[in-house]
């Protein structure tokens, strides 16, 4: 088991104004890895695609509460999972090809989780249909290691 040096939680609405929130408040917790510029923004898109996600299909017309928790490993990796309890995927591999979307008329383009995948390390993705989505992934920021003794 990896060892944890840090975590935090995130509830909000699902309202578009919070999606520059998520990434910001995921952003300001993983500044303490001192990460590149280019793995920051690559975090940043990651976590906004999935926000957006839950805002846009998982809630779809509807306000519901948007859960992120993250996590940060004293090799350097951060997990953020996204969770709604919208309406879920009906099938998670057709949803992950790149181009494919279910709402073209919202000009979607279906990129948001090839993106996710671009950007971070790991992805993974569980839905069950009328329950909702948890997107979990991670990405190696910093090189910092702390030892066993250091809070
Ligand atoms: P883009 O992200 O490029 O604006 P998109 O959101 O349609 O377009 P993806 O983010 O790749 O593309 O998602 C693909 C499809 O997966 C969506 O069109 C939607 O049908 C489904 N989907 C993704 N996330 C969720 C979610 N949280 N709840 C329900 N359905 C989802
Ligand atoms: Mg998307």
């Amino acid at each position: 088991m990896k060892q944890i040096i840090n975590r935090m939680e995130l509830r909000f609405p699902s309202g578009s104004v919070n999606e520059s929130f998520a990434r910001g408040a995921v952003s300001a917790f993983v500044l303490c890895l001192d990460p590149l510029v280019t793995d920051l923004n690559d975090l940043k898109t990651a976590v906004s695609e999935a926000v957006t996600n839950a805002i846009v299909h998982g809630y779809r017309d509807t306000i519901g509460t948007v859960y992120i928790t993250a996590v940060i490993y004293a090799d350097g990796t951060v997990q953020v999972k996204v969770r709604d309890r919208g309406c879920g995927i009906p099938d998670i591999e057709k949803a992950m090809e790149p181009l494919f979307t279910t709402r073209p008329d919202m000009d979607r383009s279906g990129m948001g989780f090839a993106f996710m995948e671009a950007f971070m390390d790991d992805l993974d993705v569980t839905s069950e249909p009328g329950r909702g989505t948890l997107v979990k992934m991670e990405k190696k920021l910093g090189t910092l290691s702390w030892s066993e003794d250091e809070e």
